[in-house]
């Protein structure tokens, strides 16, 4: 599962490691190993020998400037496992499925799940970006006074809170785990609609927004270090870190969402 958090981390790690680096070959394998539809309309040969000249990252998509022309996006968001692999290919690796992409020569992104071909564009100017205006503010690069617009653009809103957060449109780059995890720091149910909060309730969800991804960041989105006042800490045990109680889960828009239904209201 890749969430805002965990993308934002791996995005530092590709600014430490590849940035200035050459591309090789991009490959989509299946599970045979043997090349599959071409990724993104793009050949094995269309990043061949282009220096990764820049990283961004703008909610789940990465943004990798090639040769200063070109932008190849990235979009890492929901069901996938992504790894910076170094070595050459070893006996075994042909058996797995995957989008790779070789970096000088002897590392590679690796891409596991569901519609690869899908999640890479290569943009040059003339590019359609569509995609990207229809995303709402990023919650981590989000300056502080961007709190007021999120607030009014929350009390737009008509939907249950969890739905909202998970809404690209709304906020960009949220998953569930950690939309569990900002609703029960904010002490607000997941299926409570929009219109039934005040100002202090608005204020209060949008300020965790941001302020739980920042912990999860510090805690390198690793759940044992995160703090034990946190949900996500207990998704296993089932018990409520506040109260003691037990967690439950609920359907919010057809997903189940996990929260404490003493301390949430
Ligand atoms: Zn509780």
């Amino acid at each position: 599962m890749a969430e805002l958090p965990e993308i934002e981390l791996f995005k530092e790690k590709l600014q430490r490691i590849i940035l200035h680096k050459k591309l090789g070959k991009l490959r989509q394998l299946n599970a045979k190993g043997e090349q599959s539809a071409e990724a993104g309309g793009l050949g094995e040969d269309a990043l061949l020998g282009k220096e990764i000249t820049d990283i961004q990252r703008y909610g789940t998509q990465i943004f990798w400037e090639l040769d200063r022309r070109e932008i190849l996006a990235l979009q890492l968001g929901g069901e996938l496992a992504m790894e910076l692999e170094r070595g050459f290919p070893v006996a075994g690796d042909e058996g797995r499925a995957g989008l790779e992409i070789a970096i000088n020569a002897n590392l590679r992104l690796r891409l596991q799940g569901a519609q690869l071909g899908t999640r890479l564009r290569l943009l040059n100017e003339d590019s359609d970006v569509d995609f990207l205006t229809r995303l709402g503010p990023d919650p981590i690069l989000v300056p502080k006074p961007g709190l007021e617009s999120l607030r009014e653009s929350l009390a737009r809103r008509r939907s249950a809170l969890r739905n909202v957060l998970l809404d690209d449109g709304f906020v960009t780059g949220i998953g569930p785990i950690w939309a569990d995890e900002i609703l029960f720091q904010a002490r607000l149910r997941p299926d409570r609609l929009v219109p039934t909060l005040d100002e202090d309730d608005r204020q209060r969800l949008c300020e965790q927004i941001r302020q739980v991804l920042e912990r999860a960041l510090r805690s390198q989105a690793k759940i044992p270090l995160l703090p034990r006042t946190f949900l996500t800490r207990h998704r296993e045990d089932g018990h409520c870190p506040a109260c003691g109680g037990a967690l439950e889960q609920i359907s919010v828009g057809g997903r189940m969402a996990v929260f404490c239904p003493s301390c949430q209201l």
